[in-house]
């Protein structure tokens, strides 16, 4: 078994930090809800699409040590490590933002995986195994390449690509139901991901 994730809006929660700094900027008001897509809606209906461009680029790179992992990560990735199963993060992000000043935003990735997925013990996932790729076609080639028996997503496009590897178990992470039309495996927790990687480690075994 080899375990693949994606690590934006799948392992990193941004809700509360998009929030945060819109409001800090002045965007919004606290009636928008505490969520990257209402706060990205919300630039969209006024028109302020370069703000929310440039508004990416600094969350993801100036304050992504702000950003936190969804509930249940640690204790799914942890139960992973103890298992000696194999775990590979494969991410789709580009190197600098698209615009606005040039953080280096797998720097900054690199560094929220140190500071967050790691315990007593060690790290929950070693840095060889941790790939940043720059289009969604190597993303997808990467998967493959590594031979990722499972793999989390929140994008289906990501999972339902035509190189997408077909023996890979694919898992869609929606966590505010999103996509109800997708016919693919979807689960809206990480205790469900837990429980799904159990299964099949226990079925493997
Ligand atoms: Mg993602």
């Amino acid at each position: 078994m080899h375990i693949g994730l994606d690590f934006d809006n799948t392992i990193v929660s941004y809700d509360a930090l998009f929030h945060k700094v819109a409001l800090e900027g002045g965007w919004i008001t606290n009636e928008v809800p505490v969520s990257k897509v209402s706060v990205r809606d919300h630039l969209h209906s006024k028109g302020q699409e370069p703000i929310w461009t440039e508004m990416q680029g600094y969350v993801y790179g100036a304050r992504m040590d702000e950003a936190v992992a969804y509930p249940s990560v640690l204790q799914c990735l942890t139960w992973a490590r103890e298992q000696r199963i194999p775990v590979s993060i494969v991410s789709h992000k580009t190197r600098h933002p698209f615009s606005g000043k040039q953080y280096d935003l797998h720097q900054s990735a690199r560094h929220w995986i140190e500071l967050y997925l790691t315990d007593a013990t060690g790290p929950l996932v070693i840095p060889e195994c941790i790939y940043f790729e720059i289009t969604k076609d190597s993303k997808v080639k990467r998967i493959a390449d590594i031979g990722c028996t499972v793999y989390v997503d929140d994008l289906p496009e990501i999972l339902l690509a035509p190189e997408f590897p077909p023996s890979t178990n694919k898992i869609l992470f929606d966590p505010d139901h999103h996509h109800h039309a997708q016919d693919l495996s979807r689960a809206s927790h990480w205790d469900d991901i837990h429980h799904r990687l159990e299964s099949q480690w226990q079925a493997s075994a």
